[in-house]
């Protein structure tokens, strides 16, 4: 049976996953990426099934104790978690999926799938990394201050992974993708 792989991208918020994503995903439409299941409350123009599945905590509850996520972790007071059935599927169907989620979410992933290619995107610096989270303005203060603490412990974990790629330049950092996804 065709088996496809399994990319897991992570790294702090901020450091410009989703960026990159969008950007591979636009050149390389082949790539299928994971949706993952939240608790958080939609922001403005997000869109339920497209950018996350948005449940209630219960419904989250439930989805772990029935096994239904591959991982899923605490983050910044809310759930999330990838829902392990459709990429199950992709795979077993040869396709590569990408999951683009937090570090602690992303270690665990080790167990679950040991062959998936973990990459650990890391920011030019901590300072560049908070320029950038408070640019995008759509969190409370309080919200902010719990985001750079996480990413302060998320840097520590880099080394962790299989790959580590520094988003300085846009064009710079996807061509290093690239390589690591395809070759
Ligand atoms: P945001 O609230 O900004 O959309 O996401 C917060 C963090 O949660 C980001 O670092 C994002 O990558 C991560 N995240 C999104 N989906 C998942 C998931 O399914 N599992 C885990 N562990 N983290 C996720």
């Amino acid at each position: 049976m065709a088996s496809g792989k399994l990319i897991v991208l992570t790294g702090p918020s901020g450091v410009g996953k989703g960026t990159l994503v969008r950007a591979l995903l636009a050149r390389h439409p082949d790539l299928y990426l994971s949706v993952s299941a939240t608790t958080r409350s939609p922001r403005s123009g997000e869109v339920e099934g497209k950018d996350y599945y948005f449940l209630p905590r219960a419904d989250f509850d439930k989805m772990i104790q029935q096994n239904e996520l591959l991982e899923w972790a605490e983050y910044a007071g809310n759930y999330y978690g990838t829902p392990r059935a459709k990429v199950e599927a992709q795979i077993n169907l040869g396709n590569t999926v990408l999951l683009e989620i937090e570090v602690i979410g992303a270690k665990a992933i080790k167990q679950t799938f040991p062959d998936a290619l973990r990459i650990f995107i890391l920011p030019p610096s901590f300072a560049e990394l908070e320029r950038r989270l408070r640019g995008r303005g759509t969190d409370s203060e309080a919200a902010m201050m719990r985001r750079l603490d996480r990413a302060k412990q998320e840097l520590e974990a880099s080394q962790e992974f299989d790959k580590t790629i520094v988003n300085d330049d846009l064009e710079t950092a996807l061509k290093h993708l690239e390589l690591a996804i395809f070759s």
